[in-house]
């Protein structure tokens, strides 16, 4: 039976771990140990300061890893619903727009600061500024070192990873306890692409259906808002396909990738001939600059042409020839980005790879070590943007909490 349990990380997941093991166990003395100088830092930054905090959404396919049936039964055993009210009960309430859940209040501070409060409440000690370097168990008694020490009868490991703003001391950690992990990699990231063209349409946004090829075929699609940045292309979508990129340039593999961008999802090559050969009897008196404004972002339509080499952008639209429309055709669905790689890790949202889960227990206890346990992103568990990275820290965080003293 723990008595003393000690918490490596004050994030999403060591906090909501801490609370529910106080309010399942009250006699269990609780310790967070965080390196920062306050708990939960990166819960501010997410949802853009909104925090989305879970997705009504749930499917397996919302989540991958190498065990992806054991970690979505964990987030069954513990579902948006009961997110939702658990947060409700200590005091956030939530909106939801299209199953993503936000705190009403629209701000992620909400979300902390509630669960600090809780945290003060039920006597859950948080020792900050205390950076673990070390962890060893002598007997049945765990030792953690570093800035400090604490002894303690059990250990979580909640301290997220390095490839996302965490640190690589749990992987660390738990691999001299005997655990393994899967390559870990920068996941939910914008993406670097030959700027010739997004620099044009820097800043601007388009509703697009994005396909991402590697080696020259297709291997995953997407559809959403994708925003053109100085450096390549972001938006969710992109976010979505980056993990690809990373893991191939994590694993070493040689590979190369590119973008397909359609702009025009709605509508198929034919139409889009027809569409813009009318157009050019219709409107051609515009400047060509102007020829795709109205249509398409007007940024990303020069960008569209300058690609096709439509470079007189002073002439009338009345002179773009069938060849150049049918060109300007393939440059609408078929946008071409070739990819550089991928922002650094202190742009990703999350990673993807990290310590095995198949290694732990249902309750995330180690087959290797009695009362040594894990949550949240130190574990080969990567969710979807939309709250689905939040939701499997939550969830790793309950299962933990229940199965401290089982
Ligand atoms: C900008 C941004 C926006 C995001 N938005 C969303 C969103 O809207 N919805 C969503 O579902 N997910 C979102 N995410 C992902 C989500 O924040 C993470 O999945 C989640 O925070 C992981 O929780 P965790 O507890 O495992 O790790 P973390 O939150 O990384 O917490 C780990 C903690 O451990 C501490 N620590 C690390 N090493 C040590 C050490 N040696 N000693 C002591 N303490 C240590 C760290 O300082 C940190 O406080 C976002 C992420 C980012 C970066």
């Amino acid at each position: 039976m723990a008595k003393k349990v000690c918490i490596l990380g004050g994030g999403a997941s060591g906090l909501y771990c801490a609370m529910h093991m106080k309010l399942m166990h009250p006699a269990m003395e609780v310790t967070v140990l965080e390196r920062g100088a306050r708990v939960g830092k990166k819960l501010l930054a997410t949802g853009n300061g909104k925090c989305n905090f879970t997705n009504l959404n749930q499917s397996k396919t919302c989540y991958s890893g190498e065990s992806t049936d054991m970690a979505f039964a964990l987030v069954q055993a513990h579902p948006p619903k009961d997110i939702i009210h658990i947060f409700a009960e200590i005091g956030v309430e939530s909106i939801e727009k299209n199953g993503l859940v936000y705190p009403r209040s629209q701000q992620a501070a909400s979300v902390l600061d509630a669960l600090r409060f809780k945290l003060e409440a039920l006597g859950v000690h948080i020792r900050t500024d205390f950076e673990v370097k070390a962890t060893k168990k002598q007997g049945d008694v765990f030792v953690l070192s570093g800035t400090a020490q604490e002894k303690c009868d059990a250990v979580v490991i909640a301290s997220g990873t390095a490839a996302s703003g965490g640190s690589a001391i749990g992987v660390k950690l738990l691999r001299s306890f005997g655990h393994t992990a899967a390559t870990v990699y920068p996941a939910l990231t914008p993406v670097m692409c030959d700027t010739s063209y997004t620099k044009l349409a820097k800043g601007m946004r388009a509703q697009c259906s994005v396909q991402l090829c590697k080696n020259g075929a297709p291997i995953a699609s997407e559809s959403g808002e994708v925003l053109f940045t100085e450096y390549g292309i972001s938006g969710i979508c992109i976010m979505q396909l980056s993990r690809h990129i990373s893991k191939a340039k994590a694993e070493n593999e040689k590979a190369s990738f590119h973008f397909e961008i359609d702009f025009a999802p709605e509508t198929n090559e034919a139409d889009l001939l027809t569409f813009y050969t009318n157009r050019r009897q219709t409107l051609g008196y515009l400047q060509t600059s102007e020829f795709l404004g109205g249509y398409l972002n007007k940024k990303i339509g020069q960008a569209a042409l300058k690609s096709c080499g439509i470079t007189d952008f002073n002439a009338p639209a009345s002179n773009l020839t069938d060849a150049q429309l049918t060109t300007l055709v393939k440059a609408t669905k078929c946008f071409k980005l070739e990819i550089s790689g991928v922002l650094d890790a202190s742009h990703a949202q999350a990673c993807g790879g990290g310590i095995r889960l198949g290694e732990f227990t249902e309750h995330l206890e180690s087959t290797k070590t009695k009362n040594l346990f894990a949550c949240g992103e130190v574990l080969d568990v990567l969710g979807d943007c939309g709250g689905y990275n939040l939701t499997w820290a939550w969830a790793s965080a309950y299962a933990v909490a229940r199965g401290v003293n089982k």
